[in-house]
C-alpha cells in the first residue's frame, strides 16, 4: 500500500497544480464557460442582413478571442474554409452591439434605483454592449479621482456589458486644471456638466466660464463635453413658483415649467464658447455634445449654425422624445416626467425630421430611474416627481417601431446607436461590424412584435416607472455578444458579469 501511495503522489501533485492552475491561474477574470453562453470561442455568426459600414450584406463573421477576425461574403463561403462553429441567424438582423452613451445606473450609493448589475443585465437583453455610465445619480458624483475609484470598484465583476466613466464638469473642479487633468488621466472619456440645477446637491451648476475652462482641458484630451443644455428662465420659473394654485397633475402644466426658451437660451450661450473648439481655436481638439435635445424648433437652427460655422459640435435625442408627444401624456403619469420635457406632436415630427435629415447626429437613452416612491405615481404631481424615464432595456425596439412609419434604415439604426456613439465616446475598436473590431454584436428580428407587459421579461430594476409599459413594440433582441461572450440569449444571461470597465487611455 505505502509503495502504491508513492506512486500515485506524483500524478496526484500534477492533477491538483493543474486544477490549481485552472481555477485559480487569474482569479480576477471568471472562466470562458462562465462569461459566455457559448462554450467555444472561436466562431462563425452568419446572415442574410449583416449590417457593416459598407452597407447590409449576406455573409459570415468570424469571431476569435473577442474581435471580428475576418467577414466573408455569401458568394464567397464555397472558397472559404470555415473551421469552427457556425451560429446561422438566418434573416435575422445582425448589427454592432448599441453604445448608448447617456445611461444613469446611480451605483455606488444609489443602486436601489438601478445598479450595475440589474442596469447591465438590461442593457444586454436589449442588445447594449456598451454603455457610459453618467457621473451623476450616484452617491457620491463622479467629479473626482477618487470618485472615479468608487465607481470602478462598484463596477467589478458587476457587469454584464462593457461600462465606461464620463466624469462631472462642476464649479468645484472647473478652475482646477489639475483636478481635471487628474480624472482625465484616471480614464475618465470625457466630462459632462448642467447649465441648469441637476437635481443632485453634489453636481451643481455650470456656466459658460466652467464649460470654457473645461474645454480648454479636455482640448489636450482630445475628449468631449456632454452639456445638459437648459438655462432657468423667468418664464418658466414664475409658472413653476409663483402660482400657487397651478393643478400640478397637469401635464401641460409641467410642459409650461420648462419651455423650449430654457433649451434656446443655453444653447445660445453654449455656442459663445463653442467657437473655441474650432480649427485653431483656444479649444481646438475638444467637442461640444448637447445632450438630449427636446426642442427642435430654434434651438436646433443654433446648432445647426454652430456645425456650419466649423464648431465641433453634436447633438443627441432620446427615444422618448421620437415615440412620445405632450398630447397623449394622461394628466398625473409622471412615468413620463423628464428634462427637458417631451413637447407636441408637432415638434416631435421635426425631431423626427431633423434625425432623418442628419443635423441629429445619435441617439441615446438618457435612461433615468429612480425608486417608485419618488416618482409619485399615486399622487401624479409632476412639479415634485422625479425627472427621468426609465427606458435602457427598450431603446432598440422603440426607435425601430417608432421610427418605420419614417422609413429608418437599418443603416441609420447603427449609425445613430453605434458608429456615431463608439466615436463620441473614443472607442476605435467599437461601433462597427468590421475587421479587428471587438465582435460587440446584437442579433435581433426587426419583424416580431411583442406587448410589453409583465409578461415579458424585463431586467431594468423598477419596471413599473418604464413610460414604454404596456406599448406593443416591434424588433425582439435574440442575443447580444460583448467582446465574442454571449451574454444574452432569449431571456437567459451568462452567469457571471464578464464586462470591462472602460477607461481612456
Ligand atoms: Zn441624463
Amino acid at each position: 500500500m505505502e509503495n502504491l501511495q508513492w506512486r500515485f503522489l506524483p500524478m496526484l501533485t500534477l492533477l491538483a497544480s493543474s486544477l490549481f492552475l485552472l481555477f485559480f491561474k487569474d482569479p480576477s477574470k471568471s472562466s470562458h464557460s462562465e462569461c459566455s453562453l457559448l462554450p467555444y470561442n472561436h466562431f462563425w455568426i452568419t446572415s442574410k442582413r449583416i449590417v457593416t459600414p459598407q452597407g447590409v450584406i449576406s455573409a459570415a463573421v468570424e469571431i476569435k478571442g473577442g474581435n471580428i477576425v475576418s467577414i466573408v461574403k455569401e458568394e464567397d463561403w464555397h472558397r472559404n474554409s470555415k473551421t469552427g462553429q457556425v451560429i446561422d441567424y438566418g434573416d435575422a438582423v445582425i448589427m454592432p452591439g448599441l453604445i448608448d452613451v447617456h445611461a444613469h445606473l446611480d451605483d455606488p450609493g444609489r443602486a436601489e434605483w438601478e445598479g450595475f448589475p440589474s442596469g447591465t443585465k438590461a442593457a444586454a437583453a436589449g442588445g447594449i454592449t456598451t454603455l457610459i455610465d453618467m457621473p451623476l445619480n450616484s452617491d457620491p458624483s463622479t467629479t473626482s479621482t477618487e470618485t472615479l475609484k468608487l465607481k470602478l470598484e462598484a463596477a467589478e465583476k458587476r457587469i454584464y456589458v462593457d461600462v465606461g466613466f464620463w466624469g462631472g464638469l462642476v464649479p468645484e473642479n472647473a478652475f482646477n486644471e489639475s483636478a481635471l487633468e487628474a480624472l482625465l488621466n484616471a480614464g475618465a472619456l470625457g466630462l459632462k456638466s448642467f447649465m441648469c440645477p441637476s437635481g443632485i446637491n453634489d453636481f451643481p451648476m455650470t456656466d459658460a466660464s466652467h464649460i470654457k475652462e473645461g474645454l480648454a482641458v479636455l482640448a489636450r484630451y482630445k475628449r468631449p463635453l456632454l452639456v445638459h443644455a437648459e438655462i432657468q428662465q423667468d418664464s418658466g420659473r414664475h409658472v413653476e413658483l409663483e402660482d400657487d394654485t397651478l393643478d400640478s397633475r397637469l401635464y401641460s402644466n409641467y410642459l409650461k415649467t420648462r419651455p423650449p426658451s430654457w433649451e434656446q437660451a443655453a444653447i445660445s450661450e453654449l455656442l459663445t464658447v463653442a467657437k473655441d473648439t474650432r480649427i485653431g481655436g483656444p479649444a481646438e481638439g475638444a467637442h461640444l455634445h448637447i445632450v438630449h435635445l427636446s426642442d427642435a424648433s430654434s434651438s436646433l437652427d443654433l446648432i445647426k449654425e454652430a456645425k456650419s460655422n466649423g464648431c465641433s459640435i453634436t447633438v443627441e435625442t432620446c427615444p422618448h422624445y421620437l415615440a412620445f408627444s405632450a398630447e397623449e401624456i394622461k394628466d398625473g403619469d409622471t412615468r413620463f416626467k423628464c428634462a427637458p420635457p417631451i413637447r407636441d406632436s408637432a415638434n416631435k415630427e421635426k425631431l423626427w425630421e431633423a434625425l432623418m435629415g442628419g443635423h441629429i447626429d445619435m441617439l441615446s437613452s438618457d435612461h433615468s430611474p429612480t425608486v417608485p416612491e419618488l416618482k409619485l405615481l399615486d399622487e401624479g404631481n409632476f412639479l415634485k416627481a422625479w425627472g427621468g424615464i426609465s427606458s435602457l432595456q427598450f431603446v432598440l425596439p422603440v426607435t425601430w417601431s417608432y421610427g418605420r412609419k419614417y422609413g429608418v434604415t437599418l443603416e441609420q439604426l447603427a449609425s445613430w446607436w453605434s458608429e456615431r456613439p463608439a466615436k463620441l465616446a473614443g472607442q476605435a475598436s467599437k461601433g462597427a461590424i468590421a475587421v479587428g473590431n471587438h465582435a460587440d454584436i446584437v442579433a435581433w428580428d426587426p419583424d416580431t412584435e411583442f406587448d410589453l407587459n409583465d409578461d415579458h421579461p424585463i431586467y431594468i430594476k423598477h419596471p413599473s416607472i418604464s413610460a414604454y409599459l404596456g406599448s406593443r413594440l416591434s424588433g425582439k433582441v435574440l442575443a447580444t455578444f460583448v467582446r465574442g461572450n454571449l451574454v444574452y440569449k432569449e431571456g437567459n444571461h451568462a452567469p457571471a458579469a464578464c464586462g470591462s470597465p472602460i477607461l481612456a487611455k
